[in-house]
C-alpha cells in the first residue's frame, strides 16, 4: 500500500513547480544582478539593503500622500470652519515639504547616490539609515550640525 500523501511531499516534480514562486524577485532594480546580495560599486549598501530602505521610503511616501489628500479634502470641505483652515494649510505645507524629502531620498536610492553624508560625503552606516532612512548626515556631522 502506497501512502500518496507522503510521496507527494518528496516528489521532485512537486518541488520544481513550487520553485518559481520562491524565486520571484520584485522588479525594483532591473540593473542589479539577482543571483546574490552583491555589493554595488557606487554605494556602500548592498542591493538587499537598498531594497529594504526603498520599501521603507515608499511606505512613508504612501502615508504622506494619503495624509496630504485628507488635508486637502478638509480644506475644500465647506463644513470645516474657516478658522481651522489656516492650520490645515500650514499642515499641508509641512507635509508637502517632507514628501519632497522622501521623493528626493527615493530618487537617490534609484541613482545609487543614497546614503552619503551631506556634510563630509562619507558613507552613512546602514544601521543608521535603517533606523532613519531620511538621515542626511553621518553621526559626526549630525552632532556638529545640531551644535551649530
Ligand atoms: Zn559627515
Amino acid at each position: 500500500m502506497i501512502d500518496r500523501g507522503g510521496d507527494a511531499a518528496l516528489d521532485p516534480g512537486t518541488a520544481r513547480t513550487r520553485l518559481p514562486a520562491l524565486m520571484a524577485v520584485p522588479p525594483s532594480f532591473p540593473n542589479f544582478r539577482k543571483d546574490s546580495d552583491i555589493m554595488i560599486s557606487d554605494t556602500h549598501l548592498s542591493s538587499v539593503q537598498l531594497d529594504i530602505i526603498r520599501e521603507e521610503l515608499e511606505e512613508q511616501l504612501f502615508w504622506r500622500t494619503r495624509q496630504l489628500a485628507d488635508l486637502e479634502a478638509a480644506v475644500n470641505d465647506d463644513a470645516v470652519e474657516t478658522s481651522a483652515k489656516s492650520g490645515l494649510l500650514a499642515d499641508i505645507v509641512s507635509v508637502e515639504r517632507s514628501t519632497a524629502v522622501v521623493r528626493k531620498a527615493l530618487k537617490s536610492v534609484a541613482e545609487l547616490t543614497y546614503g552619503r553624508c551631506d556634510g563630509c560625503g562619507s558613507a552613512i552606516p546602514y544601521e543608521r539609515l535603517k533606523a532613519r532612512p531620511l538621515a542626511c548626515f553621518c553621526m559626526d556631522c549630525q552632532r556638529r550640525h545640531e551644535n551649530g
